[in-house]
Formats: structure tokens, sequence, C-alpha cells
């Protein structure tokens, strides 16, 4: 029986250490920070709840609806009211599109990164964390895992790497191994381009008096210094009965731009957005919190051809930097795919 060791306790890490527990193969998942569940992630705040990263996600495909309606506990899990609309670069708002709407939007009572925990506990996978894997040296037939210290963290069959592919890239760099594999490696994960976004959270600790008739809006033209904008309140379980919280995702343009800069500095600019989009919304927040994703969401696929040259050396490769798309289900699917293909060859 193999071990297999994973990179990366995000959706896609997470949903392979499940499929392989699936399978009868043990995997150890090392993830660098203190969560489960990666971008799918949430952020507290006393009883508020709030997630920052993936505002939701639906289950059209059905390989996902199973995993999260029949296999995953569900008792937790909450549709999200209200449609998602759009708007423009001159800040005017249309509804959305009908048929995405009739499809219904989900999270967790506690927050999207409970679906992290629950794929963790689903398959029992021992998951590291606040370990950073920072190589892997070739053992032949074993892959050894270093984090940032040169401490080892054990030997492994197999590995799969879910970090995004930049930073799946950089371990590449720094890892020892047959130089034909090691070099195409780098140069389809360095081919990868991920956009940033700031993400700004705001509360109100008064009711709002908001005639709102949509959960979020999104901008359609990728022309408006605003992505999206939603509301926590939507959320069964999210926000206490008289408080207003939103999330606002500027876009990858203006983030750029800002990245560097002071989020307190910045906050009136991102307020004066939002009052163009929402006018009714003319007060300052009571509180506010910001997040720096500098790789939100991959612009486009990394090329598998080369990436699949490793699997036969027992190097495997998942998440949405494979897919293209920065979506919960899509890296799943990922996770799942790839651990039938490392599991199949077993
Ligand atoms: C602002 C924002 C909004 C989004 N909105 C939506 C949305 O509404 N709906 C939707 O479906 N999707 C959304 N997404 C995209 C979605 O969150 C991602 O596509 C998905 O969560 C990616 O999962 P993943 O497992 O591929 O990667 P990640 O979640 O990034 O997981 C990779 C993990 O690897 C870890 N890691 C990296 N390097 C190392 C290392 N060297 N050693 C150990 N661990 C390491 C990271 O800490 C991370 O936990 C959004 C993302 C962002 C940032």
């Amino acid at each position: 029986m193999k071990e297999v060791a994973i990179i990366g306790a995000g959706v896609s890490g997470l949903s392979a250490a499940f499929e392989l527990s699936r399978q009868g193969i043990q995997s150890v998942v090392f993830e660098k920070s203190r969560g489960l569940s990666g971008r799918a992630a949430t952020r507290r705040r006393g009883q508020i709840c709030m997630d920052h990263g993936a505002n939701f996600f639906r289950t059209t495909d059905p390989e996902v609806a199973h995993l999260i309606h029949e296999t995953l506990p569900s008792v937790d899990l909450v549709e999200i009211k209200g449609d998602v609309w759009t708007f423009d670069q001159d800040s005017v708002i249309s509804p959305g599109d009908p048929e995405q709407n009739k499809q219904p939007k989900y999270t967790y009572r506690q927050g999207i990164s409970n679906l992290g925990k629950l794929l963790q506990a689903a398959s029992g996978t021992d998951v590291q964390r606040q370990q950073r894997v920072k190589r892997l040296i070739d053992k032949e037939q074993k892959w050894e895992l270093e984090n940032e210290v040169g401490d080892s963290l054990g030997q492994f069959d197999a590995v799969i790497v879910t970090a995004p592919a930049p930073q799946a890239a950089q371990i590449i760099v720094d890892s020892i191994l047959q130089n034909n594999i090691r070099d195409s490696l780098i140069q389809a994960l360095q081919q990868a381009r991920y956009d940033p976004q700031f993400a700004f959270v705001i509360g109100f600790t008064d009711e709002l008096r908001l005639q709102k008739r949509f959960h979020a809006l999104v901008n359609q033209d990728g022309q408006h210094p605003v992505s999206w904008i939603s509301f926590e309140d939507d959320k069964p379980g999210h926000v206490p009965n008289g408080n207003t919280v939103l999330v606002i995702q500027m876009s990858p343009s203006w983030s750029s731009r800002h990245l560097e800069h002071n989020p307190e500095h910045l906050l009136p600019q991102v307020l004066e957005q939002l009052s163009c989009l929402i006018p009714e919304i003319d007060q300052a927040p009571d509180w506010w919190d910001s997040q720096r994703w500098l790789l939100a969401a991959p612009r486009s696929a990394v090329d598998t051809t080369n990436l699949q040259q490793a699997e036969s050396c027992g190097i495997f490769f998942a998440g949405d930097g494979l897919v293209g798309r920065g979506r919960v289900p899509l890296a799943i699917k990922s996770g799942l795919a790839t651990a039938k293909k490392l599991a199949a060859g077993k």
C-alpha cells in the first residue's frame, strides 16, 4: 500500500485526501497556514462570520452535488438568499442571468471554510498545519519532503502538489529531481498567471435601511475598480440580527496597483466606489477588515501535458491552476480526479 503526501489543505488537497482514503490509500496533508480550506476561507469577529475568499459554491456538477449533499454531512449547509446582479463600468446595475440565478448558492452556517473541515473529518486524514513544504528530494522509489528549516517531513511513495501554480513552481525549483522532469515542470508551472484581489469587509452595528434587491453585485465588463459586493447577512448563521456586513472584492487591476498600500488609506476609495453602486450606504462603517489575496484566481490553465510527465515518477498536481478558473467545485473535481488517477496506478 502506498503512502501519499499532499501539499496544501485547500479544497483540492482535502478532496484528494478524501478520495485516496476511499480507495484505501493513506495520505498525510502538509499545510503552511494554521487553517483548513485555503481560499475557501472564513474569518470570525465575535458572533459574525464572513467568507472573505470564495463567497459561495454551486453544486450543479453531479459529482460535486453527490459529495456535498449525500456524502458529507449537510446539516450546516445553507442556501444563500437573493440573486447575483451585475454592474458595468459606469456603475449601472442590471438583474443578472436568470438561468444562473435559478441555481442555488451554498455556504455553511459556520462559513465556507467548514467545507475543508468536513472533507478532512470524512477521511480522517492527518493534516500537519503550519508546515510549509520547501522541497522534494528524490530518494529513488520514494520522495522525501523537507520543510523550510531543513527538517525531513517523511518519505512517501507519491506526492500531490496542490499549492497555487506559482507556489508549486517554487517548490519544484528548490527540489532535487531528474533534470529533464524538473525543467519541464518549472516551465509549465511558471507560465501560470494568477490575478490578485484585495478584499474588504465592512460592518455596521445597526440595521441599515436598504431596499435590497440582490445578494451580490458582480462587475461584468471587468472595467470597474470593484469586482464584487455581497451581503453576508443573506447567509443563515453568519450575521446576528440588527447588523449588516458587506464583502467588497476590488478588481484585479485596482488590486495590482494597490497591493503595497496600507488598507487603512485605501478604505475611503473603497467606500466611495461602494456608494456609487449602493447609494443608500452613505455612512462610515463601524468596523472593517481586509485581506490581500496575492494569488486569488488563475487567469488561464497550466499546460497539463508537461505535468503528466512527472506522474510516472510519483509527482502529481491538482488545484484550480490546472483548470484555469478560480472555482471551489472545479478545485474539488481536480483533487478527486488526481487522486483517482494516482490510485489507478497503484
Ligand atoms: C477573493 C476570492 C473570491 C473567490 N470567489 C469564489 C466564489 O465565489 N466561488 C467559487 O467557487 N470560488 C471562488 N474563489 C476561488 C476558490 O476559492 C478557489 O478556486 C479554490 O478555493 C482553490 O482551491 P485549491 O485547493 O485549488 O487552492 P487553495 O485553496 O489555494 O489551497 C492550496 C493550499 O496550499 C497551501 N500551500 C501553498 N504552498 C504550500 C507549501 N509550500 N507547503 C504547504 N502548504 C502550502 C496554501 O496555504 C493553501 O491552503 C475565490 C477566490 C478568492 C481568493
